[in-house]
């Protein structure tokens, strides 16, 4: 595979150094009352407020329960410590068993491609993630990838993160090209947020080295809310398609944002209108901050229960938890 030259600094990247970082200045650009301030600085200090100019644009003016908005914004309630909510709710510490890799299904592995994200969500399961500790160098990928190469079971590497699409292109095409030198790897997953961020991630230099991997391609986006998905988002898709990419998404049920039978109707058909596939419902991962967008259990089945009347099944995600130490994700 050839590695692209190093680019000066491509528009996304621009775009995401662009991100608003600051609550005051985001409660400014959406014409919302200084009294979310206090609040919004106590999370910020917990997990810093990120949220690029793309995205940022799809979020309704002066309305403080817009879904996209109550994403990101940072909230007093995060400061709470309900009890089962934890740092790591997936105990994924354990299963690191060298930096930068993590093994908890058979068949496939996830490599942190990249410690950060685009936005910055405020129900995120890695928002305590020790990221310092699990940014390999070059050298230390190869430790990762002799794993690969040493266990002939791995068919899939999965690039996660952070966001593995915050990560250069040049990044990005050697390590695919280090994985597809693998015989025993056949797929290529990566699960990102960045198509639907900053659309214009999906660019040229994107596609050259995505497009021309031997490896199947299998991409999942994570998408809560319909009003994610505006044009922009899907000519995203469309060029992804276009390059041989299977889509699928899959969403968090949160509280105030998709905990409405109407809401998912909408999500699951304005992704397939976008040629995406509704693949995971997750409930909320235990995650210490984000108790306030937990929906209890018996509420999640009722709400999957009457969306099976609105939907047909192609378009019905899966409802599932994560559960630490189970060799799949549990249906609910
Ligand atoms: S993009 Fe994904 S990893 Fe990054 S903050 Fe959002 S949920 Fe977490």
């Amino acid at each position: 595979m050839r590695i692209p030259a190093a680019e000066a600094s491509p528009a996304w990247q621009r775009q995401l150094s662009g991100a608003v970082r600051n609550p005051a200045t985001l409660l400014k650009r959406l014409g919302l009352e200084p009294t979310h301030l206090p609040g919004a600085n106590t999370g910020h200090v917990l997990f810093e407020v990120r949220v690029p100019e793309a995205y940022l644009s799809r979020i309704a003016p002066n309305t403080p329960n817009d879904p996209l908005l109550r994403q990101v914004l940072p909230l007093g309630e995060e400061a709470l410590t309900p009890s089962g909510f934890v740092n790591d709710p997936l105990e994924e510490a354990d299963h690191r068993p060298v930096k930068g890799l993590i093994h908890k299904y058979a068949g496939r592995v996830l490599l942190i491609a990249s410690p950060t994200c685009a936005i910055n969500c405020r129900y995120c399961f890695r928002r305590h993630f020790p990221y310092a500790d699990n940014a390999p160098s070059r050298a230390q990928w190869q430790e990762a990838l002799d794993y690969l190469r040493q266990d002939p079971s791995i068919h899939e590497a999965i690039l996660s993160g952070g966001d593995p699409l915050a990560a250069s292109d040049r990044q990005l095409a050697w390590l695919t090209g280090e994985i597809e030198a693998i015989p025993h790897i056949k797929r290529l997953r990566i699960h990102t947020r960045l198509p639907v961020v900053i659309p214009d991630r999906i660019d040229d230099a994107l596609l050259a080295w995505l497009s021309t991997t031997r490896l199947q391609k299998v991409m999942v986006l994570h998408i809560n809310h319909a009003n994610e998905i505006d044009q922009t988002v899907v000519d995203a898709c469309a060029r992804l398609k276009k390059a041989g990419v299977t889509l699928l998404n899959q969403s968090v049920l949160l509280r105030g944002v998709n905990d409405n039978v109407a809401m998912l109707a909408t999500l699951s058909e304005r992704l397939f209108e976008a040629g995406v596939l509704p693949y995971y419902l997750h409930v909320l991962d235990p995650v210490q901050g984000a108790a306030h967008f937990d929906v209890p259990d018996i509420e999640a089945r009722a709400l999957v229960s009457e969306l099976r009347n609105h939907l047909p099944g192609f378009l019905m995600p899966r409802l599932v938890r994560e559960i630490p130490g189970e060799g799949s994700k549990t249906p609910l």
